[in-house]
């Protein structure tokens, strides 16, 4: 055997085609009984309804440099574009849309239309040559000057920029909903980097849903290794490298957390404790609820978008954020809700609907959030709770029980912070001291979301060692 990848997220099934496509032998190790880690989907609350068990919105698969360069279309993935990206409701009534068309966005935002230009234009103009240096490792840029540009606005902290280029509570609320998806306090370095890149996706490839949910991007990627001949198995968790047969090299699709107790004495103590030392982020508690009719907005635009940031302004988002990161408990969190039945018929019966949502909470929180969630939805969609037929709550717990790489909740597989953005989860990357043994899980970089590009760069790091 050549290679063993330890987990088939997204992460591991890119790693497993790049060693695949070079003509390595390859076998994947699931833990759980469906491959395809937070990329799956299920029937969790009613027969005939699909959940997104994880993932949901996907700008980050679609801009993926990797991705698209696989034949994922040949094997069944079809995306689907909502109308309109986001919506952002606010108290008075009205709502923020991040249109696909940056003109129509900025009709939404007043006073600060030529700012939001000023601020997003950049990125959007030079998004296919700023893109692969966000989504890889830290390298010498291949565009020096655009990049420079980039990183003075995306190293700063989003309350910073938003203050500094927006006068208005719309635009303000609009960048602070986009940067909060860092999971970081939103006066921390780069939480800006995170608001800068979400929306200027919306422009540069939409935020698309796959048809059918999001187990189909991960069948796509298990449908494009297996026609490579590499080999999927289900229900083996591995818990030690001893249980594994001999092989050139072992791609890890875990957090250190894991990979420390898998790999014992083959890592020396002085590695395992800079592995102690990573910071996890706060967590997610998440509904998914399966309801009678659509989410009956009070601005109705609101049903246009595939994606809805409940959280009124930047002050109220900034609060509930401060709040998960610092331990404590929020009234009003900041809620990340997606709506894809709207747009896609396969996701439920006729006339009826799914609803995905999350907050960020506390690391390993146990507290309830169903009520706050809730009272968040029913502040601009009065009515939504008589239309709820089944909800099933998952606590940070939860998530972790159905993929151990969440800890604590913890969506991004570490926390990305300033000191761990760049190096993650060491200065080595995807490697190890031990000779075969590699990382390639979103605790690397470039980090969290299913773009795949953690386990390419990992498994090309595999090649140039081992070829
Ligand atoms: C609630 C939620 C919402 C999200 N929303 C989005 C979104 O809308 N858009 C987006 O782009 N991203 C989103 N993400 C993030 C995205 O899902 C992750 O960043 C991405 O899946 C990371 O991929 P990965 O391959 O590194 O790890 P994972 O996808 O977590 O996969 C790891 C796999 O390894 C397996 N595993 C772990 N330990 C072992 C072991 N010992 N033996 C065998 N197998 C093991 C796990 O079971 C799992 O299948 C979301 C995540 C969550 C949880």
């Amino acid at each position: 055997m050549d290679a063993i990848v330890i987990g088939s997220g997204p992460n591991g099934l890119a790693a497993a085609i790049v060693l695949a496509e070079a003509g390595w032998s390859v076998v994947v190790h699931e833990a759980q009984a469906t491959y395809g880690g937070g990329a799956r989907s299920a029937e969790l609350t009613l027969p005939g309804f699909t959940h997104d068990l994880c993932s949901a919105v996907h700008p980050l698969a679609l801009a993926s440099p990797f991705f698209r360069a696989l034949p994922l279309a040949q094997h069944g993935l079809k995306w689907i574009q909502p109308p309109a990206a986001l919506a952002h409701p606010l108290d008075d009534g009205s709502a923020i849309l991040l249109e696909r068309s940056v003109e129509k966005t900025c009709a939404h935002l007043g006073e600060d239309a030529t700012a939001y230009k000023k601020l997003f234009g950049p990125v959007i103009k030079n998004w296919q040559t700023l893109i692969p240096n966000f989504l890889g490792p830290p390298r010498v840029p291949s565009h020096p000057f655009q990049m420079l540009a980039f990183g003075l606005r995306a190293l700063g902290s989003a309350r910073k920029i938003a203050e500094k280029y927006f006068r208005g509570p719309r635009a303000r609320a609009l960048f602070a909903g986009l940067a909060a998806h860092s999971m970081l306090p939103l006066e921390y370095s780069l939480s800006s980097g995170f608001g800068l890149v979400l929306g200027a996706a919306g422009h540069a490839v939409g935020w698309p849903i796959p048809e059918g949910g999001a187990q189909k991007i991960a069948g796509a990627l298990a449908g494009h290794l297996k026609s490579l001949g590499g080999k999927i198995l289900t229900g083996r968790r591995v818990d030690s490298l001893d249980e594994l047969p001999a092989a050139r090299a072992i791609v890890c699709d875990v957090t250190p957390r894991q990979l420390m107790s898998i790999a014992g004495t083959r890592l020396p103590a002085a590695f395992h404790r800079r592995l102690a030392r990573y910071r996890y982020g706060m967590g997610v508690f998440k509904i998914d609820w399966a309801l009678s009719a659509p989410i009956p907005w009070k601005n109705e635009a609101c049903g246009r978008a595939g994606t809805v940031h409940i959280g009124g302004t930047l002050e109220e988002i900034s609060f509930s954020e401060r709040a998960a990161w610092e331990g404590r408990s929020c009234d009003k969190p900041f809620v990340l809700l997606a709506q894809p039945s709207l747009f896609d018929s396969t996701r439920a019966p006729a006339g009826k609907h799914t609803v995905w949502a999350y907050c960020h909470v506390p690391h390993g929180s146990s507290e309830d959030m169903t009520e706050k969630i809730e009272n968040q939805i029913e502040r601009f969609a009065p009515g939504f709770r008589a239309r709820v037929l089944f909800r099933k709550i998952h606590s940070p717990a939860d998530m972790e029980r159905h993929n151990a790489n969440l800890v604590g909740g913890d969506i991004n597989g570490g926390a990305a912070t300033l000191g761990q953005f760049f190096f993650r989860p060491t200065a080595k990357l995807y490697s190890t001291p031990a000779k075969g043994l590699y990382l390639c899980s979103a605790s690397t970089p470039p980090g969290g979301g299913v773009h795949g590009m953690c386990g390419y760069f990992a498994a090309r790091k595999v090649l140039r060692d081992l070829r």
